[in-house]
């Protein structure tokens, strides 16, 4: 019998009302427990079982609380937390050619540093641990998450024109090379190789860039299918559609993720699903732009791994992945005229396990004895959140975000019931308004 063993050492044992584990038989756990070591979960298990079976050097009890796998942002781009609102309401060449693209010219590293801070407070405030980005000096990025003690994937984004960063996309890799060794090192950053898209890097670069991927062993992400109007450029210019362009170079593999996917056809995710390219939905983000709403459900019908993200918060305008998951449901049975279609739970599975995989990071997304202690815990006591027959519903239908009251990154907490551990967000308020000033004068020359 266990109960004759003496109780094991472990760093920290969370206890709450109800566990979802987000494991391989989809585990809920009522009052359970899991025990934390090294970073890792060591053990998860029934509340009696397990307080008998560890002797822990902390405690944190959060009974009225359900815990959950830390949610995993498949798609963003931080440090445009920075235009959260400064342009809405307008198609979107006219938004990046007469607002974004003229500030982001003249964007400084202090300046997207707050932007980052900023997006990596509402990261965690609301759920998230993990996170795959694209932008431009993304060391500021990587360094904030650092920092903030999250998981990122940084993506240095290219283009086959001049960005604010690069005149030739070959300018961008030396970068990417640095931006790799920088974080060797680092348990929590790492990188992507991030074309813009098929539409702004030609197909030569685009190739290069993946067989720069493979010999770092980094995912390959971008923007593809994210409108029909991206497809009629693609057809214009190239007289193939996005995803072919891709595929004929054999650029669709396992490393790939592919961002949007709005206007893939059946013979295309037929496609997808065959070579083992990833997807990241973005419900929120297309609906804003009107980009239109992705057939996510044949994707999963097809058996494409679908993650989730919330891309930036100047086309969102939120980092709430709560909210994401719950249009992604709404909007996919909307999409296919079914009801049952996209369920809550596998629209839970897309924000964990799915967008753990497009990280390249498929350890992520659950709570199981050996993965990382990445974890959240929902506060139950709302009346949102009463009464509780199902918590993978509540979770995906009921909660808006605010309900979180603990994010932990590798057994670290980073907040609990209002307090930030890692983030000073009494003078990022402060940088903040100095930094929507700066914009503005910007804007304005
Ligand atoms: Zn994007």
């Amino acid at each position: 019998m266990t109960n004759s063993l003496p109780p094991s050492p472990c760093d920290l044992l969370v206890l709450a009302d109800v566990i979802i584990t987000q494991d391989d038989a989809r585990t809920v756990i009522s009052n359970g427990a899991v025990a934390v070591t090294g970073g890792l979960v060591d053990r998860i298990g029934p509340r009696p079982e397990m307080e008998r079976a560890y002797a822990p050097a902390d405690r944190l009890d959060l009974g009225g609380c359900m815990l959950m796998p830390g949610l995993v942002n498949g798609h963003t781009h931080l440090p445009m937390t920075l235009f959260r609102g400064f342009a809405d309401d307008m198609p979107l060449m006219e938004w990046l050619e007469e607002h974004i693209w003229p500030v982001e010219f003249q964007l400084t590293e202090e300046m997207l540093g707050i932007g980052a801070a900023l997006g990596c407070a509402e990261l965690i405030r609301t759920g998230c641990t993990a996170f795959l980005n694209g932008y431009f000096h993304e060391q500021v990025t990587g360094d904030a998450a650092s920092t903030a003690g999250l998981r990122a994937v940084l993506g240095e984004g290219f283009f086959s024109f001049p960005s604010p960063m690069f005149p030739t996309a070959q300018a961008c890799w030396q970068t990417i090379r640095e931006l790799h060794a920088r974080y060797a090192d680092n348990p929590l950053v790492t990188t992507a190789v991030t074309p813009h898209a098929a539409f702004t890097v030609n197909p030569e670069e685009l190739a290069e860039s993946f067989e720069l991927a493979c010999e770092l062993d980094t995912p390959w992400q971008i923007h593809l299918a994210e409108s029909p109007a991206e497809t009629a450029v693609c057809v214009e210019k190239y007289g193939r559609r996005p995803l072919d362009i891709l595929h004929e170079r054999g650029l669709l593999t396992r490393r790939t993720v592919l961002h949007h996917g709005v206007d893939l056809d059946a013979r295309e995710i037929a496609i997808v699903a065959r070579t083992g390219a990833r997807v990241v939905h973005n419900p929120v983000s297309n609906l804003k732009l009107c980009s239109g709403i992705a057939p996510v459900q044949a994707m999963l019908d097809a058996g494409v791994t679908v993650g989730l993200g919330t891309d930036g918060a100047a086309s969102n305008n939120q980092l709430n992945m709560f909210r994401d998951l719950s249009y992604a449901a709404l909007l996919g049975k909307l999409r296919h005229g079914n009801a049952a279609a996209m369920s809550a739970q596998s629209v839970l599975d897309m924000a964990t396990r799915g967008s753990a995989a497009c990280l390249g990071q498929p350890g992520l997304g659950r709570i199981e004895a050996g993965h990382p202690a990445d974890m959240i815990a929902l506060d139950l006591s709302g009346p949102n959140m009463q009464p509780a027959y199902n918590h993978v519903s509540l979770a995906v239908y009921s909660a808006t975000g605010m309900e979180v009251c603990m994010t932990m990154v590798a057994g670290t907490i980073l907040y609990l019931f209002g307090d930030f551990r890692t983030i000073d967000v009494k003078s990022l308020q402060a940088k903040a308004l100095r930094a929507s000033r700066w914009v503005v004068s910007q804007a304005g020359k």
